[in-house]
């Protein structure tokens, strides 16, 4: 399968997509004709419902279907975060029982891994996991769950032994969000969305047949989801169109010409075209008459590159030439970055227009949006800083941050509050 370029795979979801898209059925239905085909998530193996494609090829398949202005792959942390995952470290029965419903958009996922004191010291999590014959006993607090009020499912990580250091206590459920103990609570940002939520777990269950991998393993288990974060967030979008799934989010039963038309015009915020952002702001540009400011087109030019450059750096950690490990950290920062830009080469282009919001403003507000929104990604899947550091660590070999022996047991270390 990897052996096919990527003109070979443009060309077969083409004629894929002519051959299966249909305006009448279900999202639910072309979901179900798109998992079949194997083209929801092309990068995971075969056994997890994928075609082993290598990364860039995947992306070729959903930036396909984004051209042709079809519905994209279920998006969210499932197929993002959860299913690669799975397909790393759970059994061949936990893979059959849980992707599936991943890849056909039935199931959405959020990931419980925050705490409100546990974000960059992650591994200073308290949740606890206490097991109960064939089941766990969950208590504890997330908080920042993108997307939690709409999941299904959590990739959850929880202390199961708090003798062990902090690393090697933890370890990792699959965990249903739809049961008593789960009480999941908006947390409106100034965006005015509510993206992200707190989840109060008290006393909910986990059956054992849901642990990923051994217990006490959950720390590996949640660095895979960590570097597909990294390395997905860097790459930024493929241009799919994006619907939410799950049984939450209320798509499913909806007929795909019904969705279709919104979602194409919501599209970076106009035009419905696919355009990476910086295309974007040139278009506004141009239809504000204000394209040939030497100093904005100096600005866009620079925006332009470092777009680029970031596209050129991702597929080449993506086609498997890392070299320094580190190229997903670069690309998360450098995405942060480019968030930072957008925000001020957007604001130069609009002018006044960026002190108001509302779809009557130049880029139909697109631009107020992503005002507001810039400082978000250089804080979420590891902060600027925390993605300095693994650098400075495990890429330049720089001595580890000072702090207690790694050996020292968790419950005899200094707790964050
Ligand atoms: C939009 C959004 C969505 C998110 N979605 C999710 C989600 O779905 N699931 C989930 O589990 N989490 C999610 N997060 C949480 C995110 O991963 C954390 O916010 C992040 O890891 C930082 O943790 P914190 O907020 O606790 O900040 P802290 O860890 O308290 O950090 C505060 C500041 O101190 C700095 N700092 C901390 N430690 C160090 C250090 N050792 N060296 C240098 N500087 C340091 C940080 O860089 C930061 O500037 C989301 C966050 C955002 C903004």
């Amino acid at each position: 399968m990897s052996e096919l370029t990527r003109e070979e795979v443009v060309a077969e979801v083409r004629t894929w997509v002519e051959e299966n898209w249909d305006t009448e059925i279900t999202v639910a239905e072309w979901w179900q004709r798109m998992a079949d085909a194997r083209y929801s998530h092309p990068l995971l193996p075969e056994n997890a419902g994928g075609r082993g494609y290598p990364r860039p090829l995947a992306r070729a398949v959903a930036q396909t279907m984004g051209e042709m202005n079809v519905i994209g792959p279920p998006i969210g942390l499932g197929t993002m975060l959860a299913a690669p995952t799975l397909a790393a470290h759970a059994t061949q029965d936990q893979i059959d029982r849980l992707v599936p419903p991943m890849l056909n958009g039935q199931s959405a996922w959020c990931q419980l891994f925050s705490e409100p004191g546990a974000g960059s010291d992650l591994a200073g999590l308290q949740t606890k996991a206490d097991r109960d014959g064939d089941e766990w006993i969950i208590n504890g607090q997330k908080v920042w769950t993108s997307s939690g009020h709409q999941a299904d499912m959590g990739m959850l990580i929880a202390r199961t032994d708090t003798d062990q250091p902090k690393h090697q206590g933890i370890s990792y459920f699959a965990f249903e969000m739809i049961q008593d103990g789960v009480d999941v609570r908006p947390l409106v940002e100034m965006t005015g969305a509510a993206l992200f939520n707190e989840v109060f777990i008290t006393d909910a269950r986990v059956h054992d047949d849901n642990r990923i991998a051994e217990t006490g393993m959950g720390w590996r288990v949640a660095n895979t989801t960590l570097g597909e974060e990294r390395a997905s967030l860097g790459a930024g979008g493929t241009g799919a169109i994006g619907v939410q799934p799950g049984q939450i989010a209320g798509n499913l039963d909806r007929k795909c010409g019904e969705v279709i038309g919104p979602a194409v015009k919501a599209r970076l915020g106009h035009s419905g075209s696919h355009k990476s952002v910086t295309d974007a702001l040139i278009g506004i540009s141009q239809k504000l008459g204000n394209v040939a400011d030497p100093v904005l087109r100096q600005k866009l030019m620079k925006l332009y590159s470092l777009e680029k450059i970031n596209g050129y750096n991702t597929q080449r950690a993506k086609a498997g030439g890392t070299r320094t490990g580190g190229e997903g950290n670069i690309a998360k920062l450098i995405n942060a970055e480019l968030n930072r830009q957008y925000r001020e080469v957007g604001n130069a282009v609009i002018g006044a227009d960026g002190m108001v919001m509302g779809s009557a403003t130049a880029g139909e507000g697109m631009i107020q949006n992503m005002t507001l929104f810039s400082p978000a990604p250089s804080i979420y899947g590891g902060t600027d800083q925390v993605q300095r550091n693994i650098i400075g660590e495990r890429v330049l070999g720089l001595p580890k941050e000072p702090g207690p022996a790694k050996e020292t047991p968790f419950a005899e270390l200094p707790k964050n509050q």
